[in-house]
């Protein structure tokens, strides 16, 4: 086979997934995800290019036995000591060195390193992920894709805290944002979609999955987000608070709760989870909220709620707004929270089309009434980005 190769790589905690892309395709030839590694559970499931899924259990694997076992299976079929021309990583924070993808050597894997502090419970899995992949594929460009980057043009009153100087300069405590790889994709792709230059577009982007966060979008460059220093920062989401009340944490402590477990309590047990002590899944949320349970209901109102506080907020930060966009595994799917979310926005001047926003066919559609201003649900793919911008520094 004389196609060349790239591989995508975003290794987590517990998981590890990945793309392998023939260059210029926008379908991978084969994804696939290893999850609850390291546990008795762990197994390993992929999926190639006409759908077939093959899943198996592989008890107690580590990141290394996974990838192993991943890059064997991968080499079988696409040869890829021949054909790979760019293993490209997903990192989650790249601090303010990184404001682009970036040919990792050791001097860049150095600083990324540096940023642990910044993202310890992400940036470690990600090192793990370049380290393996560096042995494997010894001669192989590695890059890596930041999720901050993009709001690195984020400017200084967008993303200072109001805390003393000295634990920005110290420490670097500010905001940096994350999903930006999603956001930067999403805004592209619609941009396209109505033929405008992304550097003549602005947007609000709302990138709803487990994770949430929104966009504000000033021509095609990223001016503010509403995830900060950690991804904590903002919107409910799944299992995260996103936003409360910073004394909220000196309170806790004064009962008794140390840093760990407060953190474990926003970060995992918070949301749409800790709202309603069912599940953190929107779409069960959705099915128990129909059947009167109130829990759910409150636990969706309360997310759409902060969700088009924050949008409204966004619009501030943009001089003219060429639509607002929905993506994510929830804005792309949820035909509810989608309308309930519009729904407090009218006074902005976003309206939807009922019928538009059930149909969801193509990549973008447009899902606005007559009289509103445009909105978008838009796909996102963040595994294609990646792969582009890593083929296109090696290539
Ligand atoms: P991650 O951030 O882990 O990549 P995803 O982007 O896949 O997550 O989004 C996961 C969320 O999308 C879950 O809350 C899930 O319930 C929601 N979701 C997926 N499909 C639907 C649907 N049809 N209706 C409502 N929510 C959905």
């Amino acid at each position: 086979m004389s196609s060349k190769h790239v591989l995508v790589i975003n290794c987590g905690s517990s998981s590890l997934k990945y793309a392998l892309y023939a260059i210029g395709d926008a379908t991978p030839l084969q994804t696939g995800l290893a999850e609850e590694l390291n546990s008795p559970n762990a197994r390993h499931i992929s999926k190639d290019l006409s759908g077939n899924r093959q899943s198996f259990d592989t008890p107690n694997a580590s990141h290394g036995d996974s990838i192993q076992a991943i890059v064997d299976a991968l080499n079988c079929e696409f040869n890829l000591s021949d054909s790979l021309i760019a293993v490209g990583h997903r990192v989650v924070h790249g601090g303010e060195r990184f404001n682009k993808a970036t040919l990792i050597d050791d001097s860049v894997l150095a600083e990324i390193k540096q940023c642990i502090q910044l993202a310890p419970l992400h940036n470690p899995a990600n090192i793990t992920g370049i380290e393996l992949l560096q042995k494997q594929f010894p001669e192989v460009p590695q890059v890596a894709v930041f999720d901050t980057a993009f709001h690195q043009t984020m400017p200084e009153h967008a993303y200072r805290y109001a805390i003393p100087s000295e634990f920005y300069t110290k420490y670097g405590v500010r905001r940096y944002g994350f999903h930006g790889t999603s956001h930067q994709y999403v805004a592209s792709s619609t941009a396209q979609h109505i033929g405008k230059p992304i550097e003549n577009c602005s947007f609000i982007t709302a990138h709803l999955g487990n994770g949430a966060s929104v966009c504000a979008i000033e021509n095609g460059k990223s001016v503010d987000t509403s995830m900060g220093m950690t991804p904590l920062e903002g919107l409910v989401m799944g299992t995260r608070s996103g936003d409360v009340d910073p004394g909220l944490i000196g309170f806790l402590g004064s009962q008794g709760y140390d840093c760990a477990r407060i953190d474990k309590i926003l970060n995992k047990q918070s949301g749409l989870l800790g709202l309603s002590g069912i599940s953190n899944d929107c779409r069960t949320l959705e099915e128990q909220a129909s059947k009167g349970n109130k829990e759910a209901q409150l636990a969706l109102k309360v997310f759409c709620y902060r969700l088009a506080k924050y949008i409204a907020g966004m619009r501030i930060a943009l001089t003219q707004c060429d639509g607002l966009i929905f993506t994510g595994g929830i804005g792309e799917n949820s035909v509810f929270i989608r309308k309930e979310t519009v729904a407090l926005l009218k006074g902005l001047g976003f309206t939807i089309d009922e019928e538009l926003n059930r149909d969801i066919t193509d990549n973008v559609c447009a899902i606005q009434s007559t009289v509103s201003l445009p909105i978008f649900v838009s796909r996102t793919d963040e595994e294609r980005l990646i792969a582009e911008q890593s083929a296109a520094l090696c290539s």
